[in-house]
């Protein structure tokens, strides 16, 4: 199978109810944790890949990463740049393989988004590409995304109709209240998502996918393994799962999750070389870390995004 574009996915999505999961890749195991979940509970996937992720592994690894995957997994899968943050990137990916982009001008007035988004749009449309455009910004930091709370802000639903039809994006992700990174409310403080503001937006943009970043759930299970193990994670708190499903279940098609990866992986990890201080072997603890990706995954896929058996 080859790969596929966001596009065709988010049309299955939004007629469906529910939503194709977005996870982060940057290294071997990691890559095989989320397509063996996804291939055993036949769902779709999306495998995305930041400017972070690029210099990590280059792009010529993860691109032929996911091809194995591809090869050895029967299910419908895209390649997607997170946070392209200028054409150049967009650019480059979509002449490298990839079958959707972001471009990233949340950052910029609401003109020079218009701007470069569009300019996006049109090199990724003449080679078949999808793009997702950005309104509004959320609070956190991911790779080089790097926003404070103070700069954070909601998106202005009656900015997303002239922005969609001058740009011609395929898909809108839009800040409700999800954040990046592992720690995205203080303590005490209770995680809340504007389903009002996504619901004005659904309205004024009738069938078109939605995109949720920052939407890992910080499953209090990893936290506690990290901790146990001399780690420190204390505070750190999610967006609560049952708000996810039920943004999974309206027009939000694609749910980025990439913090939860990181503390599923490194936790595996982490219990392998306390409970072992003398293991050497890199294929004993990286096991361990794809195990947990992969259970993460499926918990993923059942619990928030509904994709079981879409593919
Ligand atoms: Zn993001």
């Amino acid at each position: 199978m080859a790969l596929v574009t966001t596009k065709e996915m988010f049309g299955k999505a939004y007629e469906g109810g529910y939503a194709v999961g977005a996870f982060n890749v940057n290294n071997m195991e990691i890559v095989q944790g989320i397509t063996e979940a996804a291939r055993e509970l036949r769902s779709p996937v999306i495998l995305q890949v930041s400017a972070g992720a690029r210099k990590y592994a280059n792009h010529a690894y993860l691109v032929k990463l996911v091809e194995a995957a591809l090869e050895l997994n029967d299910i419908p899968i895209a390649l997607h740049l997170d946070h392209g943050a200028d054409f150049d990137i967009c650019k480059s990916c979509i002449d490298g393989g990839f079958t959707s982009v972001m471009i990233d001008g949340s950052h910029h007035s609401f003109q020079d988004n218009i701007e470069l988004t569009r300019r996006v749009v049109e090199y990724a449309h003449s080679k078949g590409v999808a793009v997702e455009g950005e309104l509004g910004q959320l609070a956190g930091i991911e790779d080089d995304v790097n926003v404070s709370a103070e700069n954070a802000s909601y998106t202005h639903p009656d900015e997303v109709e002239e922005f969609v039809s001058k740009t011609g994006v395929d898909s809108l992700a839009i800040a409700i209240g999800t954040s990046h990174g592992a720690f995205k409310f203080k303590p005490g403080q209770k995680p809340q998502l504007r389903f009002d503001i996504l619901d004005e937006v659904s309205k004024r943009l009738p069938n078109f996918p939605i995109v949720l970043h920052g939407a890992s759930s910080v499953s209090q299970e990893y936290v506690k393994i990290i901790q146990e193990n001399g780690g420190q994670l204390a505070d750190a708190i999610g967006i609560p799962e049952d708000m996810l499903r039920q943004a999974a279940r309206s027009a939000v098609c694609k749910i980025n999750i990439d913090s939860d990866l990181r503390l599923a992986m490194t936790a595996g990890v982490r219990e392998v070389l306390y409970n072992n201080p003398a293991a050497f072997d890199p294929r004993e603890y990286l096991k361990a870390g794809r195990a947990n990706v992969k259970a993460l995954v499926e918990h993923k896929i059942k619990n928030v995004l509904g994709s079981e058996n879409k593919a």
